[in-house]
């Protein structure tokens, strides 16, 4: 029971929470709260993205500011607020923690840990939104982030700065290319690291998880903890049972713990895993905040929101220290269809897709990457030389076989280079299957397409090219290693190399020559 003067405080309360007029220009009064979003008068000074604090000590986001109220998100899930309550502007906009010391670590859109570590020792902070660098400060792609996957390095190369969109329907493999090439960040930082070579670059991820169940999240942290890659990651997670104003949060917060890199000179990369999911966190945000719905429901911003969201990564010039920021945003399509809202507006402000193929995946071609589809538009210039030497012919191999493939469906018969164009094709895309956890060095990919690109898999049938592959990588990487070595110091394939890799698939030959011919 309410005593008198409780119940006299209460009509205080509510009669100031009524009285525009009386607004203060720092201070304001709840006027409604629910589904993790308050309204108040007042705090007629209050800036987008402001942090503001109510009365029980709980934080909120302004992120409405309507003529006579503003709307806020609450950042906190037990916060407890009445109609009446005062709010008032701090005068700082969102933070989260930043530095080295979130590697390993797994938290929230706030920046604070959730893996029951301990507090994370870092004094740092970097606010959640901020400015994109302009043009003058960035530099092009110069230098390549390298996925493992030899499907992306060879014909999708991305470059370290770039934004190269994961786009598919729902379990098409996604994560698992984002997750890969988070691991062989891990594997070449630890090599480089161990070579001492002090022009050496480590790559360090943030893998932003939005919207996933808790369990998907704990498979991924525990994938990168038994391949050592958790030590170079920093894992934000608001899962699809958080409020949706962390799943809102988190890409920008992650982005912010990217940006702590490269401003710092150093090479990062993050994953958005995925954007289609906060897209709909903030269409339900929006939805609450009463802003008006545009296509598919979503708020007409939802573009400039990732737009803005996608411009803060960059590769930075010398004179800014030369750091870069890359990003895999990743897109979930509903039955193929990219010319939805969301998926459109990503890849319109993306360098580039690797499109994800239901078809191809049922069929076994995995990674299911379509390749005549998937595109990267600056990440060539940033692609070692050795890989544009065999990449090349790869490319107009695999578009004649698709070519082909259409006529071939109609069962003509076919002359003998027909036939053996198709079976080069074919024989690519044999290549190319891949399993996930395994990403391979460059130079073994190297080698590998060079073997095809040479004739040295022509007398294999088709249906064993993948085998053969496995053995040939199996017996290159213990019988080869020097040769494997120059070509990844040189990162080019001269006379002198390309001498060496004949002899050296000659010999493999004549070691397997028996069941190679005999198979042809
Ligand atoms: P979701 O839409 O649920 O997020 P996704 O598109 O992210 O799915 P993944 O979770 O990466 O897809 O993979 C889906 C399934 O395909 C998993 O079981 C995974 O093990 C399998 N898979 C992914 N890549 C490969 C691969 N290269 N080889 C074999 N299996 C794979
Ligand atoms: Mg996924």
């Amino acid at each position: 029971m309410d005593t008198a003067n409780e119940i006299i405080e209460k009509i205080r309360r509510e009669i100031a929470a009524l009285q525009p007029s009386t607004a203060h220009e720092n201070f304001g009064h709840v006027l409604s709260f629910g589904d993790g979003v308050a309204f108040a008068s007042g705090l007629s000074q209050v800036k987008l993205n402001e942090k503001v604090q109510f009365a029980d000590g709980s934080l909120g986001l302004a992120l409405n500011l309507a003529e006579d109220c503003v709307g806020i998100v609450v950042l906190s899930d037990e916060a407890k607020i009445n109609a009446g309550d005062e709010v008032k502007t701090t005068g700082e906009l969102l933070s989260v923690p930043a530095g080295k010391e979130l590697l390993g670590r797994v938290v929230n859109g706030l920046g604070e840990p959730i893996d029951g570590r301990g507090p994370i020792g870092t004094t740092e902070h970097y606010p959640v939104e901020k400015i994109a660098p302009g043009i003058l400060p960035r530099q092009s792609v110069s230098q390549p982030l390298q996925t493992g996957i030899i499907a992306i390095d060879s014909m999708i190369p991305i470059g370290r700065g770039q934004r190269e969109l994961i786009i598919g329907d729902r379990a098409t493999g996604k994560t698992s290319i984002a997750i890969d090439a988070i691991l062989n960040q891990a594997e070449i930082n630890r090599q480089g690291e161990a070579s001492g070579d002090p022009e050496f670059r480590p790559v360090y991820s943030i893998y932003v998880a939005i919207g996933q169940r808790r369990s998907a999240v704990a498979k991924t942290i525990q994938l990168l903890e038994s391949h050592s890659a958790l030590q170079y990651t920093i894992i934000l997670a608001e899962g699809a049972s958080n409020n949706p104003v962390g799943q809102y949060i988190a890409p920008y917060a992650g982005t912010a713990m990217g940006e702590w890199f490269m401003d710092n000179g150093m090479d990062a990369l993050i994953v958005y895993d995925d954007l289609s999911k906060h897209a709909v966190a903030y269409r339900q945000i929006s939805l609450v905040l009463k802003r008006p719905a545009g296509r598919q429901a979503y708020p007409g911003d939802i573009f400039y929101l990732h737009s803005r969201l996608l411009e803060r990564s960059a590769r930075l010039n010398r004179d800014n220290g030369g750091g870069s920021l890359t990003a895999l945003p990743i897109v979930e399509t509903q039955e193929g269809d990219v010319s939805a809202y969301i998926p459109t507006n990503i890849i319109s402000i993306t360098d580039g897709q690797i499109y994800l193929d239901t078809d191809l995946f049922n069929r076994g071609v995995r990674p299911a990457i379509a390749t005549g589809i998937s595109v990267s538009r600056v990440g060539s210039a940033a692609q070692v030389k050795a890989f544009k030497q065999v990449a090349g012919k790869v490319k107009l191999d695999l578009g004649q076989y698709y070519e082909l493939m259409a006529f071939a469906q109609f069962g003509s018969e076919l002359d003998e280079r027909t036939q053996q164009q198709l079976d080069r094709g074919a024989r690519i895309v044999e290549l190319f299957k891949q399993p996930r956890l395994a990403p391979k060095p460059m130079e073994v990919q190297v080698f590998l397409l060079w073997a095809v690109q040479n004739g040295f898999f022509d007398k294999i049938p088709v249906n064993k090219t993948k085998k053969a592959a496995d053995d040939l990588e199996q017996w290159v990487r213990s019988a080869q290693i020097q040769l494997l070595e120059d070509i990844a110091a040189k990162k080019e394939i001269d006379g002198a190399v390309g001498k060496r890799l004949h002899g050296a698939l000659e010999s493999w030959q004549t070691t397997q020559g028996g069941d190679a011919q005999s198979n042809a």
